[in-house]
């Protein structure tokens, strides 16, 4: 087994952590600020409103329904979540996130001075929302790159875990 993970998988898996922990049917998304010094500033998923009762709201996803009944309507995303509860600054930090970020994300990344994005998967690519939200990034200077994830590492974590697991 390999011994260590590099920081990039290791921010990497807890954005995936995090993104665990939504509750959304469909797209589950997390992210981890990180500092230039490689400590973690701020974690988010996407959820709905805080403090809301969700019962109220709606975790539809079909576009053909009334706006109002629809989760676009309330969800708040992960990097906007982890931007609203962060500690500390974020200028000059590092994103890592599960999805490239939306463009009404990408305009608050850029406001908050964002260094560079480290995405896993872009399955909207080529959409008109995405090329927006790369266009914001790219005039703001913000540099963009995404990760694989090997297939060992996850092989590597699942005999981890069932290890940790039986030391108990
Ligand atoms: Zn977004």
């Amino acid at each position: 087994m390999n011994s260590a993970l590099n920081w990039d998988e290791y921010f990497m898996l807890q954005a995936i952590v995090a993104s665990f922990k939504s509750k959304d049917p469909n797209t589950k998304v997390g992210c981890v600020f990180v500092d230039h010094k490689n400590h973690q500033i701020s974690m988010g998923y996407n959820g709905q409103i805080a403090g809301l009762d969700e019962a109220k709201l709606s975790w539809k996803n079909a576009k053909d329904l009334p706006l109002d009944q629809q989760k676009y309507a309330y969800v708040v995303h992960s990097e906007a979540n982890a931007i609203l509860h962060s500690k500390g600054e974020l200028e000059g930090s590092k994103l890592y996130v599960t999805l490239f970020p939306c463009h009404e994300c990408a305009k608050m990344l850029a406001t908050v001075r964002v260094k560079e994005v480290i995405y896993l998967s872009d399955k909207y690519i080529g959409s008109v929302e995405n090329n927006i939200a790369k266009k914001i990034l790219d005039l703001s200077g913000i540099t963009t790159r995404q990760l694989q994830l090997k297939s060992e590492l996850m092989n590597d974590l699942h005999v981890h875990f069932e290890k940790t697991l039986s030391e108990q």
